[in-house]
């Protein structure tokens, strides 16, 4: 058991309330000091013209992790909520090509989904079967080690995941790009384009990000796709409800302005109004630039690492449509005829051209208080490089109408949009202090970007912890909930 601590988590993002609410149930005194009027950062949410619209992640996978925290409040401590509510889809997402007639409906049961691939494109649903299995076996061979522990620690590589891992690790896709791993494998160009999507799940382009995000695809056809009931706003609200109960002090609309620290240890974190509250251990949530750079200036920060390549950023735009589009579901992606010319203008140029690979989320076609009756609320993102500089209103302008020109090509028809408000990356940046607004931290687009993230204990500043999308294990939901359990692992050994 450890005495109780104060402990002053910066930032209220998904990974600084679970930390909270971990913290807190361990019976130490917890702070959250929270820039922003209200909890979230990038789970935040905006009504529009009666169109209620999630602003950040809309995929929701492994709901284990909130009914892990669930289970850490006692049933009898007063004002605990309900267990966190979601449901249970059938598929992940509509696919479509603007040469196919049909969207490609990617169903969460596996045989199914192949079956249908075998009949659209003749290839065989064994080959796809297996595929998925591969995916399977190495998300499970690598989760004990590289998303549940610190890489940083040696204790990690003494566990027996870290033997099993060894002992099989000739059986991971180790070599080449997920574009070559998923070309070799499934032999058709379509379906490639269509596993190579899962390197953007962490903000990568998949020509460049290693074979071993091959992981990813597990989460959505192994583990399923959820959707939290009243929308992904409700996962922060729902952790600030778990704090609460467990006695969190919650204080928005106070940014932390440094971290203070003597003789080696951190000793309390000053706030922009100069008030400084005591901590024995201070967690940032804060993106790992600002905190080197704004919260501990006289600390030496660790260069190679915050120079990592930006993850992509996106340009989003949260349209009220009027009328009702049954080809469409809750997620949509139309995808772009040449993906590796998509990414390498991404990288090169910032966006995505003319003709850009355009996600569309409705929750309405499954929560339809989120929406008018007759209306649908539109969440349209596109892939951009994570550059602020570059977004000016002409910018935007020019990939709105690329967009609309995509969606007519592929649909057969604009949207009737009745309501519009945009997020790009300097508002991503200015909302949630993500650096250069990033959607996940550093990208993954080598090797040793993507399994040498910042570590999640400070090696220069006792009692100094890290969580959020910038650091160990990653960006995500899933990612960030399984940094806060990391966190809680290393300050309680
Ligand atoms: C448009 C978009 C789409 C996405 N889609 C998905 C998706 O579908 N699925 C998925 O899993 N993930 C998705 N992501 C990524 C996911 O949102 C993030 O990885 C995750 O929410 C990051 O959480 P975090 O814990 O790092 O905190 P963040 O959400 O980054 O929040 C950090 C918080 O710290 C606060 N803060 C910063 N500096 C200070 C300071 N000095 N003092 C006090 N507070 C401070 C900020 O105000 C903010 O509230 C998406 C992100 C975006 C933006």
């Amino acid at each position: 058991m450890t005495s109780p601590r104060d402990v002053v988590v910066v930032g209220a993002g998904v990974g600084g309330l679970a930390t909270a609410v971990r913290m807190a149930a361990r019976g130490h005194r917890v702070t959250v000091l929270e820039a922003a009027s209200t909890v979230g950062g990038k789970l935040g949410e905006h009504v529009d013209a009666g169109h209620r619209f999630d602003r950040g992640p809309s995929l929701f996978t492994m709901p284990e992790l909130m009914e892990e925290l669930d289970a850490l409040v006692p049933q009898d401590v007063p004002g605990r909520p309900a267990p966190f509510a979601y449901r249970t889809l059938d598929r992940s997402t509509h696919y479509f090509w603007e040469d196919e007639e049909e969207p490609l409906v990617a169903w969460t049961d596996s045989a199914r989904f192949a079956k249908d691939v075998e009949a659209r494109w003749g290839v065989p649903a064994k080959r796809l079967t297996r595929h998925l299995e591969t995916s399977r076996a190495a998300f499970e061979l690598t989760r004990g080690v590289f998303l549940e522990r610190s890489l940083h620690e040696g204790s990690t590589y003494r566990t027996s995941a870290a033997w099993r891992l060894l002992s099989r690790v000739w059986t991971l896709p180790l070599l080449g790009s997920l574009h070559s791993h998923n070309k070799l494998h499934l032999k058709h160009p379509k379906l490639t384009q269509f596993f190579n999507r899962y390197a953007t799940y962490n903000g990568s382009d998949p020509h460049r990000a290693p074979a071993m995000m091959h992981v990813i695809p597990h989460l959505e056809h192994g583990i399923g796709t959820f959707l939290p009931e009243g929308g992904m706003r409700s996962i922060p609200l729902h952790l600030e409800k778990l704090g609460r109960a467990l006695g969190v002090t919650f204080l928005t609309d106070t940014p932390a302005a440094r971290i203070l620290h003597a003789e080696g240890r951190v000793t309390g974190v000053e706030d922009a109004q100069g008030q400084v509250h005591h901590a024995d251990w201070v967690v940032s949530n804060a993106d790992l630039h600002p905190t080197y750079r704004r919260l501990l200036p006289d600390l030496k920060a660790p260069e190679r690492i915050l120079n990592q390549e930006r993850s992509t950023s996106g340009v989003i735009f949260y349209w009220g449509v009027k009328g009702t589009h049954p080809e469409l579901s809750l997620h949509n992606i139309l995808f772009s005829k040449d993906y590796r010319a998509e990414f390498n203008r991404i990288q090169h140029e910032g966006t995505p051209g003319e003709d850009p690979t355009v996600y569309i989320n409705i929750t309405s076609k499954e929560l339809p208080q989120d929406a008018p009756e007759g209306h649908e609320n539109w969440f349209v993102l596109m892939n951009v490089e994570a550059n602020p500089e570059m977004w000016d209103d002409d910018a935007v302008a020019v990939l709105r109408e690329q967009v609309l020109a995509k969606i007519e090509r592929t649909l057969g028809a604009r949207p009737d949009i009745v309501c519009e408000q945009v997020l790009k990356p300097q508002t991503i940046e200015s909302l949630t202090g993500s650096w250069r607004g990033a959607l996940y931290g550093a990208s993954s687009n080598s090797a040793a970007a993507a399994f040498l993230r910042h570590r999640n204990r400070s090696t220069d500043l006792e009692g100094l912890y890290f969580c959020g999308g910038s650091v160990h294990p990653g960006g995500g939901i899933p990612l960030c909930l399984l940094g806060a359990r990391i966190v809680d692992k290393l300050a309680h050994p």
